[in-house]
């Protein structure tokens, strides 16, 4: 007797070999047989010829939060994800909290809602929080640097002293030992930016000694500061130091100075596979990215000392000067100042959607100083034009490149539906096989589905799954390759994709005939053989 049987599938199984057709049954919350299979079950779904592959494993995300104020994580499971890897960026704002003031957690929590108070300070207390509140799709989580780095020296723009890096370890160790999966670093935002190679190196060799994931924003990924060639030579240098297996997070080449340089980043992937060092990568596939108001137009050292610091100096003359200068040069490092968009403005929704060469009419003012008079108000999310359709095609192609959304775990309705996010949260797998397979033919089905299974499993160290085979864990996706999309766009973000029949996360149907089950089987993902 099976759980779960799905009849006349084409499996694809992730691996990137050719598909065959078969049925696949589950026992338990397991895959039992894939073949011919004759047999009761205690439910049985025809696939009536469609895909039958794993749930899709989303390497990228910032769905720290979401789980503890909306479980379903429906933007996701309705694309086929059935797992995630949260705490990116060098940010796993949820934990570890010893010693923080809460600040870079209830910048996010502002968001979506006005009380949230977090019932544990260490990451073992966050993990079980997450798996208390009960998820729809299972989720890993990585330590990020700048959450750690915040605990132990808040927003302080210097190197940390013997007894600071020691501290830092601690918290690095005890996170790690209670689940993370990873150790994430955001060097391009505050507070990482403060700190220097052998900070990371010495943090990320407590990560190599459990043989944990390196996953890194990195400190520049086009003309901001160091460049894109130095700052990738940095990621490769610590996994040349540390061993560590590297993950360069959303790989791209962000604005004019290095539009047309993909081919020189992935020359240089290869060269460092060549070394032995374990360097891989991950993609959203779409031109622009999403970060916040500062992280994207603000000069570093006007953040340091955090945000009642930066008020303090855009009321001084001097400072605010340059402050309005700096961000005028940023805004060509992305593209230009109508290239980035409001996603979400707390104290006035009316400029979500609106970009900053809009804000600026409606104020009576130029971009730059618009960005300081929002700022001055709250923080934004903002979207960034940045990237050209010849370099992320030439990323999505390369064989070391997994899907990943960046995004978050959101739902159409409820409170995550707010703003107007970037659509990555809900169309990146479905976006990927319609434009990059079906329309543009760039790789078969069975390479890109190994780019969401198999490949982004590897990564992550986990041994049952990822992949379509006895013995894994039942991770399931029922799609239909020749209508999968996403129809979520920048104008309306808050759309499902379409094409996915069925999705099932551990053995139990998450997404039943394309609609939610309203089950929340999701698993913390503790350890390589969860
Ligand atoms: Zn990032």
């Amino acid at each position: 007797m099976y759980d779960l049987l799905i009849k006349n599938g084409l499996i694809i199984d992730g691996t990137g070999s050719a598909p065959y057709r078969a049925d696949v049954a589950v026992r338990d919350s397991d895959i039992a047989v894939i073949g011919q299979v004759e047999g009761e079950s205690h439910k049985t779904i025809d696939a009536g010829g469609q895909v039958v592959s794993p749930g899709f494993i989303d390497l990228h995300t910032h769905s720290d939060l979401s789980f503890l104020l909306d479980p379903t994580a429906q933007s996701k499971v309705r694309q086929g994800v059935t797992l995630e890897l949260a705490g990116n960026c060098g940010s796993s704002f949820c934990a570890p909290l010893q010693g923080m003031t809460h600040e870079l957690l209830q910048s996010r929590v502002s968001q979506y809602t006005e009380t949230f108070t977090p019932t544990w300070s260490d990451f073992g207390g966050y993990l079980d929080a997450v798996q208390r509140a009960g998820a729809t799709l299972n989720l890993a989580v990585q330590v990020g640097h700048g959450t750690v780095r915040s605990c132990v020296l808040g927003m302080e723009a210097r190197a940390a002293s013997a007894a600071e890096l020691e501290r830092m370890k601690t918290l690095v160790a005890e996170s790690l030992d209670a689940g993370a999966m990873g150790f994430s670093t955001g060097l391009f935002y505050t507070p990482g930016s403060y700190a220097g190679l052998e900070e990371v190196i010495d943090l990320a060799a407590v990560a190599a000694a459990r043989r944990k994931l390196y996953s890194t924003h990195m400190r520049d990924e086009g003309s901001h500061n160091v460049g894109l060639f130095v700052a990738l030579n940095e990621a490769i240098e610590i996994g040349r130091r540390t061993g560590i297996r590297v993950q360069i997070s959303h790989v791209k080449c962000m604005g004019p100075a290095v539009w047309g340089r993909a081919g020189d980043v992935l020359d240089l992937f290869e060269r460092t596979r060549r070394e032995g060092i374990d360097l891989a990568g991950d993609q959203y596939p779409y031109l622009a990215g999403s970060t916040s108001l500062t992280g994207a137009l603000f000069p570093r050292w006007a953040l340091e000392g955090g945000r009642d610091a930066t008020l303090r100096r855009l009321g001084h003359t001097q400072d605010r000067r340059q402050l309005h200068a700096d961000i005028t040069a940023n805004f060509r490092k992305w593209s230009d100042p109508e290239g980035i968009t409001i996603a979400r403005f707390v104290p006035d929704s009316h400029f979500e959607g609106m970009n900053m060469v809009q804000i600026a009419a409606e104020l009576g003012c130029d971009p730059a100083e618009a960005a300081l008079r929002l700022y001055a108000r709250a923080e934004a999310a903002v979207i960034a034009r940045a990237m050209q359709d010849a370099d992320v095609e030439a990323i999505a192609c390369h064989p070391l490149i997994a899907v990943g959304s960046d995004g978050s775990s959101l739902a159409a309705s409820g409170v995550l539906s707010v703003g107007k996010p970037h659509p990555r949260s809900y169309g990146t797998n479905p976006r990927f096989l319609a434009q990059f397979v079906r329309q543009r033919r760039l790789m078969s089905l069975p390479e890109a589905i190994r780019k969401m299974t198999t490949l982004p499993a590897s990564r992550l160290g986990l041994t049952r799954r990822g992949r379509l085979a006895p013995g894994y864990a039942a991770d399931l996706v029922v799609f239909d390759p020749d209508t999968i999309a996403d129809p979520a766009t920048f104008e309306a973000p808050h759309s499902y994709p379409t094409g996915v029949a069925h999705v099932a996360v551990n053995g139990v149907l998450v997404v039943e005939h394309g609609a939610f089950t309203g089950c929340t089987p999701g698993k913390v993902i503790r350890s390589f053989a969860d």
